[in-house]
Order: structure tokens, then C-alpha cells, then sequence
């Protein structure tokens, strides 16, 4: 069967935007890199192809155990018991210090972030950033794929507009390539994974500027999995001297320029390794107690 591939050339730009809406993807791109930080994506934007596909194909591109994401219930219960420790031994909640730990501290993060499993959260892969493209779409270099059919199922769980929902899942796979600096790339450990979905989710979201625009990107985020909804809170914890002098707000912005030289440079990953428990501390406990989540991921 020939598969359903829709192969769009944005060699002149991102031409296959007839589909998502050009002017208002290149305004925002063009916008991001004005800032006085730019956020440079309008390059990968011009440059790296994007094939939109039918959800058979997407599963041959990318099977569906790449799909899977951090196990809730259990994750939640790992972060409950070393509360409970904290509690117990009269610390701070773990969760509301930000106090910059070290050594001992990296060390229980590992710990910790052993324990934590991937399941099948019935999660659907929607967009993927393939580094040396796919033998299926006959690319070698990088690609961006995208399921219109899971975006639009995403979408109506929350009632979005389709094609904000498609926006935002093609800056997230722009982010990915954004940080696709080098061979150092620890996407298969669980805080490669936290961290480099947290900040493709942050990237995303910094797209949008109008407030209606940004209230629909929080909802429908809102709806990821958990390592994907951490971005909401990468402008905490403190976990070093230099987050501890850098501005609240510039904190995710500096976090992507340290991923950005770890995956170019490796190193030691004391730091995301900390990050990523954090994080995933943060949303276990804050979202999920406060009962924001409602509803199934999808
Ligand atoms: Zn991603």
C-alpha cells in the first residue's frame, strides 16, 4: 500500500502553510525574532520540510512506543513518599524549597528518577522532529511530521481551533530542532526526556502572544502528559548560584542555552538530572492535588 504522504516543499518558506494559515505563522516567527531575545526559529522554519501524514504512517515513522510518557499514578507516589520522608525527618516540603542543592541532592534526584516509568498513557504521537529524516519520506537530513487526524483529536477534547492547535504542534517540533545542537542528545533517559519536552512545550508557547491565543496553547498543553506540562514551571526550582541571580522570567530562556551546550558539549548532567526531578516534583504534586486535571490525556 502506498503510504499517505503529503511531501510539501518549504524550500521557499514554509509554503505548506496554505494548510495551517502562512501569514499568521510567519508574523509570529518574524516576531519571536525580533524580541529582544530572539527565539530563532524562523530558519529551521524556512528550511526543514514538513510532510503531513495520516496516522498509519505515522506509526511507521514513529511506532507507538515512542509514544509513551511518564506514568502518572505511580510518578505521583514516588513524589508522595519523599515527601513524606521530608516531613517526616521536619525538612521543608521538597517541592516549595528553592534552595540550590547539591551532590547528595543530585544523587536522591537519580534516585528517584529511576523509579519513574514510561507507559502507554494512550497518548498518540501528533508531530515528530526526525534529526535524519525517515527512508519513508525519502529524506535523510531533517524532517518534521505532522498527523492533522490526532492534532484535530487533540482539538476536540478541548474545544480549540484546529489550526492553533496545528501551530502549536509544529513550534514544539521547530523547538526540537531548535536544540538538536549535537551528538549528545539524552532523550532516552527520563530527565533528557522532562527536559527536552518541557522546554520544545516552552518554545511553543512563547509563539503565541495574543492573550486568547495563549489561553488556548495553556489548555490545550493542559492536556499532555506530564513531562510535557512541566514546562509551566521552568521558571523555578533554583538549583544553582547563576538561577539564583537570573530573573525569574529569563530562567527557561537560560535552562534552553545550558541544554542547548549540554547536548553540543556533554558533560555532566548533575544539573538537568536535578531539573527534571523538580519538575516532574512540581507537577505531581501541584497540579495533579489542586485537581486540575481533569479528563483523559490526548
Ligand atoms: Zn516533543
Amino acid at each position: 500500500m502506498k503510504p499517505s504522504v503529503t511531501l510539501v516543499d518549504s524550500s521557499q518558506g514554509p509554503v505548506f502553510l496554505p494548510y495551517l494559515g502562512a501569514g499568521r505563522v510567519l508574523a509570529r516567527l518574524r516576531a519571536l525574532e525580533k524580541a529582544d531575545r530572539p527565539l530563532k526559529l524562523l530558519k529551521p522554519a524556512q528550511t526543514i520540510p514538513v510532510f503531513l501524514v495520516a496516522p498509519t504512517t505515522m506509526d511507521r515513522i514513529c511506532p507507538p512506543e515512542r509514544g509513551k510518557c511518564v506514568e502518572e499514578r505511580a510518578l505521583r507516589e514516588i513524589y508522595r513518599r519523599n515527601l513524606g520522608e521530608d516531613q517526616a525527618l521536619g525538612k521543608p516540603l521538597d517541592f516549595l524549597r528553592d534552595v540550590a542543592p547539591w551532590d547528595p541532592e543530585a544523587e536522591a534526584a537519580r534516585r528517584r528518577l529511576e523509579e519513574v516509568q514510561l507507559h502507554d498513557c494512550g497518548f498518540e504521537v501528533m508531530g515528530v522532529y526526525l534529526k535524519a529524516g525517515h527512508p519513508l519520506l525519502g529524506t535523510k537530513d531533517p524532517t518534521i511530521v505532522l498527523c492533522p487526524e490526532r492534532i484535530e483529536d487533540w482539538v476536540r477534547g478541548v474545544g480549540a481551533p484546529v489550526d492553533l492547535a496545528t501551530h502549536t504542534v509544529y513550534y514544539h517540533e521547530l523547538g526540537h530542532a531548535l536544540m538538536d545542537t549535537g551528538p549528545h542528545g539524552p532523550y532516552g533517559t527520563i530527565w533528557g526526556r522532562v527536559t527536552e519536552e518541557a522546554l520544545a512545550n516552552w518554545i511553543a508557547a512563547q509563539a503565541f502572544r495574543d492573550p486568547a491565543e495563549k489561553d488556548w496553547v495553556t489548555k490545550l498543553m493542559a492536556h499532555q502528559p506530564l513531562e510535557y506540562r512541566a514546562y509551566r514551571h521552568l521558571e523555578g526550582p533554583l538549583l544553582s548560584d547563576w538561577d539564583f541571580i537570573t530573573p525569574r522570567e529569563e530562567l527557561p530562556r537560560v535552562r534552553l542555552a545550558m541544554w542547548r551546550d549540554h547536548k553540543a558539549l556533554g558533560g555532566d548532567p548533575a544539573y538537568f538530572v536535578q531539573l527534571a526531578d523538580r519538575l516532574l516534583e512540581r507537577v505531581a504534586h501541584l497540579e495533579v492535588d489542586r485537581g486540575k486535571l481533569t479528563g483523559k490525556i490526548g
